[in-house]
């Protein structure tokens, strides 16, 4: 086994931080540049969901076997409420918890900061306000998304709400996407996450509220808007310069539904242990998480295609079952689904574009003043 010393990873998000956890454990030493002054600049303290039905094994015992601690908070969430785009209601359960409710930012208690913490431990150096242009030398690139393939905006707040998770479906709340309600412990995030249509953000976000003040009794003190964008794209290797691409960076996502967290760490688990043992990165993901990005355009070209017709019939089934087990099956790979990949890959081929945004003097959360830099 060759362990390469001296390994530089660019961005302290969850890819760079687990990749550099993993190293570090296995005796590499470690040096993570951020650009920002802290860890989780990009995100506002706002609830996302750590996905837990794309496979059998629970996310979190993953991250353990991987060597990564779950010391972050998080509450799992077995049962939620959808509402389809005739604003039909479906309760949905699952056998085991659906996703780990976490979150995102600068605070203690965030993914961000507990995975800073725990990098810190295994003696990572971090280096905080240090954008870097280019790397030489040993190093992994994990930067986060280039490109806008998705936006969610909303709202962050505080409220007497009990406990609860909703979402619903609809062109108006967001197009291509659906908007969410996640209530926890007197905290709440409220979002549309789009897919297109950014240009009419504000309109969609200003629905979004109103549809869950009418149907889910929102209730708000303090709200702050808060946004954000990601990326999703099939890529070949994952590597540049010779160096693995991790996250985000490498277009690793949900396509369907924006859950990249998941994939994110994922990757950095399996550049770290290619870098461990010597072994070829692109082929570790390509078998592991390859599968599960093909699928991803398939279910997005079909989600795409399937109409509201096609969303109410995907909920009630949903509703009637495991929807954990259901959702595996839709993630996971699928021979009868498989003739669709060439038009999803062409379709998917280059970063996902919003055709509606031309992305100049617009107020989505991509170009806000187009200060892309200040929303990273
Ligand atoms: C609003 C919103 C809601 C979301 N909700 C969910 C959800 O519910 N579930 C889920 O699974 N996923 C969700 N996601 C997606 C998820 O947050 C991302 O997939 C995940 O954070 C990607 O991790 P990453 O490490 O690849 O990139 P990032 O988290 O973006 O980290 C990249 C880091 O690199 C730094 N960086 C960038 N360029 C440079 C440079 N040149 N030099 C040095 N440092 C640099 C950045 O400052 C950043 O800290 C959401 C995303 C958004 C925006």
């Amino acid at each position: 086994m060759t362990i390469r010393n001296d390994i530089t990873i660019i961005g302290a998000g969850p890819a760079g931080l687990v990749c550099a956890i993993v190293l570090a454990r296995a005796g590499c030493r470690v040096m993570v540049r951020e650009m920002h002054s802290g860890v989780g600049h990009r995100f506002h303290d706002d609830f996302q969901g750590l996905e837990n039905w794309s496979k059998e094994e629970d996310v979190l015992t993953e991250m353990r076997a991987a060597g990564i601690d779950t010391d972050f908070e998080y509450h799992g969430f077995d049962k939620g409420i959808a509402f389809d785009p005739a604003g039909q209601v479906h309760q949905v359960c699952g056998a085991r918890p659906l996703f780990y409710l976490l979150r995102r930012g600068r605070t203690e208690g965030t993914l961000d900061r507990a995975l800073l913490a725990q990098a810190l431990r295994a003696g990572v150096a971090v280096r905080f306000g240090d954008r870097v242009r280019h790397l030489d030398g040993p190093g992994v690139l994990a930067s986060g998304p280039r490109q806008a393939g998705m936006i969610a905006a909303g709202q962050i707040f505080e409220t007497d709400m009990a406990d609860g998770a909703w979402l619903a479906l609809g062109k108006s709340l967001a197009p291509g996407g659906y908007s969410y309600l996640l209530v926890q412990g007197g905290r709440g995030t409220v979002a549309s996450c789009m897919f297109t249509g950014f240009r009419d953000q504000a309109l969609h976000v200003r629905a979004t509220l109103e549809f869950f003040r009418r149907h889910a009794g929102l209730r708000m003190q303090n709200p702050r808007p808060f946004g954000g964008f990601g990326n999703m794209r099939l890529a070949r290797s994952a590597m540049q310069g010779g160096h693995p691409v991790v996250g985000e960076q490498a277009g690793f996502q949900d396509a369907l539904a924006g859950f990249g967290m998941r994939y994110a760490m994922r990757s950095g688990v399996l550049a770290a242990q290619s870098i461990i043992e010597g072994s070829d990165y692109a082929k570790r993901w390509h078998r592991e998480l390859g599968p599960f990005m093909k699928t991803g355009v398939i279910n997005r070209l079909i989600f795409n295609l399937a109409g509201e017709a096609g969303m109410n019939f995907m909920l009630r089934r949903l509703a009637k079952t495991d929807a954990g087990r259901l959702l595996r099956l839709a993630y996971g790979p699928s021979l009868a689904r498989l003739p669709l990949l060439p038009v999803a890959r062409w379709l998917y081929r280059a970063p996902l574009a919003d055709p509606s945004c031309s992305h100049v003097d617009c107020d989505c959360v991509w170009c806000q003043h187009c200060k892309h830099d200040e929303l990273r």
